[in-house]
């Protein structure tokens, strides 16, 4: 039988941030340190498939700035983080640009979309 596996994970749920200790036991998973279901939820997505909000810049044409941030609407597996910077290194989008306006849908296949973090005008 495979040896146990623990992680210490911190809730992001909610302010109170609970600690949480996560045990894999074969194909059971044992989460303690919790004050509510959504924090076990989150403890077991993050163990076995950790998801990150991605924050970057997109290059910008006829702009008032060079660079506009942006960010993924959803979070995306931690593992493709890189593959999706590395993929928007050539994007270019064109100005003007509204806060929250989709620059990239589907970014890689991955169910998320790149939105604007700002408004950015043309030159
Ligand atoms: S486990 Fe529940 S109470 Fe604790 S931080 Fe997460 S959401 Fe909040």
């Amino acid at each position: 039988m495979a040896k146990p596996e623990t992680k210490i994970i911190t809730c992001i749920g909610c302010p109170s941030g609970c600690e949480m200790t996560v045990t894999k036991i074969g194909d059971t998973f044992q989460v303690e340190g919790n004050q509510c279901k959504r924090g076990e939820k989150y403890a077991i997505e993050e163990f076995t498939a950790p998801k990150r909000i991605l924050t970057t810049t997109l290059q910008v044409k006829n702009g008032v700035l060079p660079l506009i941030p942006v960010r993924t609407d959803k979070p995306i597996p931690k593992e493709r983080l890189f593959d999706c910077m590395k993929y928007l290194s050539s994007i270019i989008v064109p100005a003007p640009i509204k806060m929250g306006q989709i620059l990239v849908k589907n970014v890689l296949g991955l169910n998320a979309n790149i939105i604007a973090s700002r408004d950015l005008d043309k030159k």
